[in-house]
């Protein structure tokens, strides 16, 4: 890794003002012409992290006879064979600011380096991405006509879609409170409670059905099983999104095991046993469970057995080996959000430094140093854009190649060869 050079330059200093620095979005540069500095809010964010008020503006065609500024710029070389710059400039006279300017520059120019960037795949599962889709095409269909869509929580969609949905009119909501006849209703992607569905029927509600077939196939087993006499052992969390919905439709038949210990409190007395693994709960959480189910009662039959969700396992697994992969994790997402926190402690799992990150200000140049190889990992709490900001910054810091890796369990159908 090679510390770039940081050059000094004279600039107009047209809407500069004394106590802050101005970061370039764009600059014209004597020696490469007119340059984009995708890094300038990295920059930025170093100067207000010290305390500095910071301005970001276009200096690419700022014609002015006085070149009274000092500007400190370093360019480095692009992906796609351009060259970038970041920069910072103060006002004449203002020697505090300068001094910043001068001394932040020299920070991210020293980790200015050509890396690679492997990117973990979304964090949106198939089921929660068709039914985002099945939402928005409601919603633009209906759009200019009298009837109101709804989309039913927990609808997990990414940042995107819900402003998509937002800007066409449609409303989230957990109940059917004050739909009319005819108003549009949205199932989501873990389904609803028997009741639920039984209330949009009564109110003559139009329902657009985006349940995940995997959730519809492990809700369908448990109504099967309870109808049998069944007792249904349900392998997961009591405050996962599937869990209600299929507890709704087997009342007073559904045990929730989180835990090997949960599968205690079943009595075999009460009928046979039937169990199912929760849609969106991993089958490595779900194993040691089920194992404990088994040598406990023997008789124990699967409700659903080809039915089984690989999405949180793949996403698991690819996180995990993205982390082997890299120096350096970054998790994108709200620091607050537990799946960040989760796809974090994947990282760390792997043995891998990891830093969450909220903002992109929140990348900092220590966190780069002698770091070859990022890899970076979308929470599902990440706000619109923000990987793309993320990679887009990054990409100002020398040659950045991207890769994206994705683990996935596919279903093996006819003869193994
Ligand atoms: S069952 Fe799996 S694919 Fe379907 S919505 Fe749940 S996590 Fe997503």
């Amino acid at each position: 890794m090679s510390r770039a050079d940081v050059r000094e330059l004279p600039v107009p200093s047209i809407g500069m003002q004394r106590g802050e620095v101005l970061v370039p979005t764009h600059v014209g540069d004597p020696v490469h012409g007119l340059l984009s500095c995708p890094a300038a809010p990295l920059v930025a964010g170093s100067l207000r992290a010290r305390g500095r008020p910071v301005q970001l503006a276009d200096l690419s065609d700022e014609a002015s006879a006085d070149f009274d500024a000092r500007m400190y710029l370093v360019t480095c070389p692009r992906e796609d064979g351009g060259t970038a710059a970041f920069a910072a400039a103060a006002a004449p006279g203002d020697a505090l600011s300068a001094a910043a300017a001068r001394t932040v520059i020299e920070e991210w120019a020293a980790v200015c380096a050509n890396r690679s960037l492997l990117l973990s795949a979304t964090p949106w599962c198939s089921g929660a991405l068709h039914a985002a889709s099945a939402a928005s095409k409601a919603a633009a269909e209906h759009q200019n006509t009298e009837r109101r869509v709804c989309v039913l929580t927990p609808a997990a969609m990414p940042p995107e879609t819900a402003a998509e949905l937002a800007g066409l009119g449609a409303t989230v909501a957990d109940s059917l409170e004050g739909l009319e006849p005819g108003d549009v209703v949205v199932f989501p992607a873990h389904g609803v409670t028997a009741q639920l569905r039984a209330d949009a029927a009564r109110r003559e509600l139009v329902v657009v059905d985006a349940t995940c077939p995997i959730v519809a196939a492990a809700q369908e087993a448990a109504a099967r099983a309870a109808d049998r006499g069944h007792q249904i052992v349900l392998v997961g969390q009591p405050e996962q999104a599937a869990t209600i919905p299929i507890v709704s439709l087997a009342p007073g038949r559904v045990t929730v095991a989180e835990t090997p210990a949960k599968t205690a409190g079943i009595s075999a007395a009460q009928g046979p046993v039937s169990y199912l693994l929760e849609p969106g709960f991993s089958v490595e959480a779900g194993a040691p469970i089920l194992s404990a189910l088994r040598s406990r009662y023997p008789a124990a039959r699967p409700a659903v057995p080809a039915e089984v969700c690989y999405a949180p396992s793949d996403r698991a697994g690819t996180i995990y080996s993205v982390a082997l992969g890299s120096d350096l994790m970054l998790v994108v997402g709200d620091p607050q959000s537990s799946d960040a926190r989760y796809a974090c402690g994947i990282a760390r799992d792997a043995g891998t430094k990891a830093q969450l990150i909220g903002n992109v200000e929140d990348i900092k140049p220590a966190m780069l140093a002698s770091v070859n190889t990022i890899g970076m990992a979308e929470s599902t709490s990440a706000a619109a854009g923000l990987a793309a900001r993320v990679l887009d910054a990054l990409s100002g810091l020398g040659r950045l190649t991207i890769a994206r890796r994705r683990l996935s369990t596919e279903k093996a159908t006819g003869a193994l060869g």
